[in-house]
């Protein structure tokens, strides 16, 4: 019995050695592991807009906000998101006004710009200071870009907030217009800064509101029209980058610079992209459009019956709808981003193309004639 326990004994020992030097093993041997397809370098997603004619096009938003007022993101990642979204300049604009409940980040109202220059200088990203000038109706909101001191600006008046911004050389822009829906025909506010010459642009979009009717108050009043995100969390918590580019203003330059911005502001150069619809002035929206598609040479494939075919070509990332009137072409289509077609031809000569995602005026869409040869 004594000999047949010490061996029961001797096994059970042997068991445990094992146990205990796999255990060792896998302690020796494991080490932590990194699952690198997780991980990624900061990726930069180009949007591809061509330059019109000698000016350079400029992926602009002019409209976002951080924890400096009813944000929820530390200044420099605005920066971040700019350049992964492929945006060439962006303005900070936080509520000037300090009643917002945010002790511990009262006080200057230049720091969120202040915190995103060396991100901006990094990047190279062109970050314009400025801020947003916040009342109830029937004043509005309105943007001061261009700021050289935003401290500067604040005022219980809100005509003197925005003289005390437009004195510093601000460019100034009303937003989401259509807050004043309720008295969309009252604009007795605007019509004092218009008469001062103290408003120069309005926003066409703001986030995912599109405000058509605007398009001919801008024309109107000679504003400079303008489309931004308005953000105020993480980009990819409010935009649905998936399936549309972030909304922009597309600004038409003559040099990538912050100056080169401000003169195209100054003279209207925009179109403003939100979705998958162009806003503009008809001459800034037809020179885009034929700066993004091309039409090729007509291919012709039964000369008796003068029928044959075209390749148009987007080489672009913004969709354009087309409905091909005659008589050279005709039909209803959609040329997708960086995507190319083969259209069907009879003859050839003028025809009359109406983009019909392109708004030059309420209600009406940009009309061209192109020569198919
Ligand atoms: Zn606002
Ligand atoms: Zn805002």
């Amino acid at each position: 019995m004594k000999r047949r326990f010490s061996k029961q004994t001797f096994t059970m020992g042997i068991f445990l050695f094992l146990i205990l030097f796999s255990v060792k093993i896998s302690a020796e041997n494991v080490s932590p592991v990194t699952i690198t397809q997780l991980e990624r370098p900061i990726i930069r997603y180009e949007v591809i807009v061509p330059d019109v004619g000698e000016f350079v096009t400029l992926k602009c938003d002019f409209h976002m906000h951080t924890v400096f007022s009813d944000g929820y993101v530390w200044p420099d990642l605005r920066v971040i998101e700019a350049w992964v979204t492929g945006l060439d300049a962006i303005a900070i604009t936080d509520h000037i006004e300090n009643d917002r409940d945010r002790p511990f980040l009262s006080g200057d109202d230049n720091s969120s710009y202040e915190l995103a220059k060396g991100a901006a200088e990094r990047y190279g990203i062109i970050l314009i200071k400025g801020g947003e000038i916040t009342r109830e109706q029937p004043y509005g909101h309105y943007n001061a870009l261009f700021l050289k001191d935003v401290n500067l600006v604040d005022n219980e008046d809100p005509f003197t907030a925005i003289e005390n911004a437009v004195k510093q050389g601000a460019f100034i822009q009303w937003n989401h217009p259509d807050w004043n829906s309720a008295t969309r025909n009252q604009f007795e506010f605007q019509k004092k800064l218009l008469e001062k010459g103290y408003l120069h642009g309005v926003e066409i979009s703001n986030r995912a509101n599109w405000y058509p009717y605007v398009i001919d108050w801008a024309l109107e009043n000679n504003l400079t029209m303008m489309g931004n995100s308005d953000l105020h969390g993480i980009i990819m918590g409010e935009l649905q980058l998936d399936k549309f580019q972030r909304p922009m203003t597309l600004v038409f330059a003559k040099e990538k610079t912050e100056q080169g911005i401000r003169e195209a502001l100054d003279n209207k150069r925009t179109v403003v992209w939100l979705a998958d619809l162009i806003n503009g002035r008809e001459e800034w929206v037809s020179k885009l459009f034929l700066s993004c598609v091309r039409f090729g040479k007509i291919q012709v494939s039964n000369p008796e019956k003068k029928e044959g075919q075209i390749r148009l070509e987007n080489i672009s990332d913004i969709p354009w709808s087309l409905r091909l009137m005659g008589p050279v072409a005709q039909g209803t289509y959609r040329l997708e981003p960086r995507s190319s077609m083969l259209v069907r031809t009879r003859g050839q000569g003028n025809t009359k193309v109406i983009v019909t995602n392109a708004w030059v005026k309420t209600g009406t869409n940009l009309q061209i004639e192109v020569n198919l040869e």
